[in-house]
């Protein structure tokens, strides 16, 4: 399976491997269960993804669930897991990885895992979580010590100071 979305996404990520083409077909499942639409508006889908490695970059680009506009998250618990929220219908889905066969070369792993349906590649579970927040904004103050400007939330309050977390840990 050779498409134009499949090279759109490893141009983004750089390189063509199997991490990668477990996100693209975790993006393609959760398109057709989650009945995403075509045209995707900025923050419609929502990743929570379980993992930080290769796949994250093929959601981001199949969903436009991007770590930019906070619609892409990453809970590390070490699983090639990903769950996907529908905002506009509401829809959510864990999808995981079933057993991964181990292959003697990459290419032949990756080969197998773009030759397959993607229904057969993953369990389809209920999210860890509920749907989360929409990516907030937050005020930027200089920090008490640095003065650089840090985002509220990321601030801790320390002696009456507001400081930021690198001035906190020096
Ligand atoms: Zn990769
Ligand atoms: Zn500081």
């Amino acid at each position: 399976m050779k498409t134009e979305l499949w090279e759109k996404v490893s141009h983004f990520h750089g390189h063509k491997c199997p991490g990668l083409a477990i996100g693209y077909q975790a993006a393609l499942l959760a398109k057709e269960v989650l009945e995403i639409s075509e045209i995707i508006e900025d923050e419609d889908i929502v990743c929570l993804s379980e993992t930080d490695a290769c796949g994250v970059d093929a959601i981001q680009v199949v969903l436009k669930a991007t770590l930019g506009t906070g619609s892409m998250q990453i809970h590390y618990l070490g699983k090639h897991a990903f769950n996907i929220y529908n905002r506009k219908n509401g829809k959510k889905a864990r999808f995981v990885l079933c057993d991964p066969i181990q292959f003697p070369s990459k290419e032949e792993k990756l080969a197998y895992l773009l030759s397959k349906n993607p229904r057969d590649l993953f369990a389809i579970k209920e999210t860890i979580s509920d749907f989360p927040q929409k990516a907030r904004i937050y005020d930027a103050i200089p920090c008490a010590i640095c003065g650089e400007h840090t985002a509220q939330n990321a601030l801790i309050f320390t002696n009456d100071k507001q400081v930021c977390k690198t001035c906190q840990n020096s």
